[in-house]
């Protein structure tokens, strides 16, 4: 039975995976920081099916709270063998008014939250000579999104950690890609209006938004062995709004 982290796992693409994962019999382990019940009602679902899970809380910007969780996953399983890098905030606002506040939070969760979970995860995965990393980064830190440099900047990073460590990594039997998605219906779009959706709609060659089980299917798929030979790759979910 593999042992799959997912930060964030309470949120909308996050549980989606989590619920895949579990569906095909490996153990989850449910980051969350805040939504304590949304994660504990997933965990008590899965359990329900007979699935194992198991809710974790920790800040994944906090360099000590990730060493703190890993302490805990290291105590009680060993290590993770995959590592599902998610958890994430949305922010809109023009860059002429964003705050060194605003900056470092959005820097501190995509960017060295996934800096610090890969780096807690992986003395183990190689002692094990396997292991699968997906971070989640986004169209907008492919190509940029206006009034969201801050996270683009930030998804962007995320992209240039993934193909960096995928090269040094290599050898040691461990993947690093990431996923890349569109606009999907979660809590994060949720203050998109109807008419907001309808635009993107039209814009998107599929005519359709995504959903958190089209991410979480891409993220399966990395994670599966039908990926042992991809890694450093950006899979993007996004109905071809970005080729
Ligand atoms: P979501 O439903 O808002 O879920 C995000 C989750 O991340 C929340 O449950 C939140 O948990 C958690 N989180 C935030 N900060 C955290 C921290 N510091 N430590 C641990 N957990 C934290 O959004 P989503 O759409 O599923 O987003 C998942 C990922 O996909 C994100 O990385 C996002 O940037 C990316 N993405 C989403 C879209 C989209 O259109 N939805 C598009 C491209 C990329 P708490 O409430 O407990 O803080």
């Amino acid at each position: 039975m593999r042992t799959v982290l997912i930060t964030g796992a309470a949120g909308g693409i996050g549980a989606a995976a989590a619920e895949a994962f579990a569906a095909q019999e490996d153990r989850v382990l449910l980051n969350y920081r805040r939504s304590e019940q949304a994660a504990r009602s997933l965990e008590e679902r899965l359990l329900q099916k007979g699935q194992e899970a198991y809710c974790l809380q920790a800040d994944v910007s906090d360099p000590q709270q990730v060493r703190r969780m890993f302490d805990i996953i290291e105590a009680n399983w060993g290590g993770v063998d995959v590592l599902v890098n998610n958890a994430g905030i949305a922010q809109i606002k023009l860059f002429t008014d964003l705050t060194d506040e605003d900056w470092n939070r959005m820097i501190g969760v995509h960017l060295n939250g996934t800096f610090y979970c890969c780096r807690a995860a992986l003395p183990y995965m190689i002692r094990q000579h396997e292991g699968r990393i997906i971070n989640i980064s986004s169209m907008w830190g492919q190509i940029g999104g206006s009034c969201e440099v801050h996270y683009s900047a930030a998804k962007a990073g995320v992209i240039g950690l993934t193909k960096a460590l995928a090269k040094e990594e290599g050898l040691s039997g461990i993947t690093v890609n990431c996923v890349a998605p569109g606009v999907i219906r979660t809590n994060m779009t949720a203050e998109l209006t109807e008419e907001d959706i309808a635009v993107l709609r039209a814009e998107t060659p599929t005519g359709s938004i995504g959903t958190p089980e089209d991410v979480a299917r891409a993220i399966l798929f990395l994670a599966g062995q039908d990926a042992s030979f991809i890694t450093g790759q950006i899979l993007a979910v996004n109905g071809g709004f970005v080729t």
